[in-house]
């Protein structure tokens, strides 16, 4: 994966965020994808490079996008959005990649966590307290409103959010977890902070939700007295952290006590398969995020649990340990032959130890598993381009036009997009797949350049010549903005 594996918020320090594996893999697939690409995709490999170089933001921060991670967050916060009135197609759960302990809403009807609240959570249900406590924030307009640009949530707003700030490199991470600039949305939590009064208003509003979707508010309660325990506070920088966006009390959290005790919902059991499926998921964020060793200390070989053998694919997989990654993978696949997450995460491995001929049918039986989900299609697309086989080309098109088509903030599936084109000869759409990639880094100067580089060879007019003009105007617009900055 050539330097579209480049992740923002770590990366902006250490330059690549899992090294020997992630280092090897990248040299064998950049060398197996230049022995296909024109000499414009050989430019635009130049290009990335430079914006890879490119001098990180403090403030950047990356959103995690990970198929099985959204699929868990969408149905754990499906009856809570419904029960505060809101439509569960409009409200996203986004996980942004940072391992403090936060969750805010930014001025759209979506609700921002931070891997490290997942972490940090003992089950599904406290994480549901907090979800349904930004919800309330949501149903009751507390979100930010002020900025014009976050008061009209249609896409092409978002998408100028997204060009608002200066470079995250971006792409695919490794082992299956997908990362593209977070925007102004995300940073605006380290700056956010309610009024007492908001929080009570949410408070209640997130309880009553609760009870509405039959749902125990003791993970809620449980997960703010820990979070307000010292252990919680030595461990995690404060300037950030949840405390500091939703300012705990003593008093908040006896006031929740007593609504929710006098809930019905109050004894309500966890859904024991939302609870399995929480704890592989944040299995799989420990082994995606922390260190290997650290993921080895928390998930012990002695602990032959699925959650427990997922995290330690991961970390071998990041230790430059792929036959041991491949046996976790295994092991798992033997329990469960059809889970697609299983499938993608053996795919994956394989494809970044160099082995895409015999990625592909994992990856294509979970393509197919999980009705073409965009982020698992957009990793099979790239182990058909890293196959070497021309035949194996038009397939790939295939695959990745239907992946942006349906998901469109999908900056790793853009990239391998522009490779086909590139390969096939179409200078101007290879350019228009860079320049949709380039906002979803949240790259304008890049973006504009792909997208004038797009126009120039378009047939005036067409679809793709509009798509190109559109996102032309709003990276020129971006780019001054951030001159006038500066
Ligand atoms: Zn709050």
């Amino acid at each position: 994966m050539p330097c579209s594996s480049l992740a923002g918020h770590h990366a902006a320090m250490t330059g690549m965020p899992f090294s020997p594996v992630t280092q090897a893999a990248m040299h064998q697939t950049t060398r197996r994808c230049s022995s296909l690409i024109s000499t414009l995709a050989a430019r635009l490999l130049a290009i990335c490079a430079v914006c890879v170089l490119a001098v990180q933001p403090v403030s950047a921060q990356s959103i995690l996008r990970d198929a099985e991670t959204e699929a868990l967050l969408a149905d754990m916060s499906h009856d809570l959005i419904l029960a505060a009135g809101l439509l569960p197609s409009n409200v996203n759960v986004v996980v942004i990649n940072d391992r403090s302990i936060n969750a805010f809403v930014a001025g759209t009807q979506d609700v921002y966590i931070h891997s490290g609240l997942i972490e940090a959570a003992g089950n599904v249900n406290e994480v549901q307290g907090v979800i349904a406590h930004e919800i309330g924030h949501i149903a009751l307009g507390h979100s930010i409103t002020r900025s014009e640009s976050a008061s009209k949530a249609s896409k092409i707003t978002i998408l100028s959010l997204l060009l608002g700030i200066a470079a995250v490199a971006a792409g695919a991470g490794e082992a299956g977890l997908g990362i593209m600039g977070a925007g102004q949305q995300a940073a605006l939590g380290k700056f956010l902070a309610h009024t007492r009064g908001e929080e009570a208003g949410a408070d209640v509003a997130g309880a009553k939700y609760l009870s509405k979707a039959g749902l125990t508010g003791k993970g809620s309660l449980n997960f703010f007295k820990r979070l307000q325990n010292l252990e919680f506070r030595l461990a995690i920088p404060q300037e950030d952290s949840y405390n500091r966006s939703h300012p705990l009390s003593g008093e908040r959290i006896t006031l929740l006590q007593e609504i929710y005790e006098n809930d019905p919902a109050f004894n309500a059991r966890i859904d024991p398969a939302l609870e399995a499926r929480f704890q592989r998921v944040k299995a799989k964020l420990v082994g995606y995020v922390a260190d290997p060793p650290e993921t080895l200390r928390d998930y012990p070989e002695t602990d032959q649990s699925v959650p427990a053998r997922y995290a330690r694919a991961y970390a071998w997989h990041k230790s430059a340990y792929p036959e041991k990654a491949l046996a976790e993978a295994r092991s798992l696949l033997a329990e469960a032959p059809d889970d697609p997450y299983f499938l993608e995460i053996y795919g994956q491995i394989l494809l970044e130890s160099g082995r895409p001929q015999e990625a592909l049918a994992p990856l294509q039986k979970a393509v197919a598993s999980t009705n073409a989900q965009s982020l698992i299609a957009g990793v099979y697309g790239h182990a058909l381009i890293a196959s070497e086989d021309p035949a194996n080309l038009p397939e790939a098109e295939r695959v990745l036009k239907a992946a942006v088509a349906r998901d469109a903030e999908n900056p790793f599936a853009w990239y391998q997009l522009g490779v086909v084109y590139a390969n096939r000869g179409d200078t101007p759409r290879a350019a228009l797949a860079s320049a949709e990639r380039y906002v979803l880094q949240g790259n304008a100067p890049l973006a504009l350049r792909s997208a004038e580089e797009a126009m120039l060879g378009l047939p005036q007019g067409s679809a793709d010549f509009i798509r190109a003009q559109d996102i032309a105007i709003l990276a020129r617009d971006a780019v001054e903005r951030q001159s006038r900055r500066r």
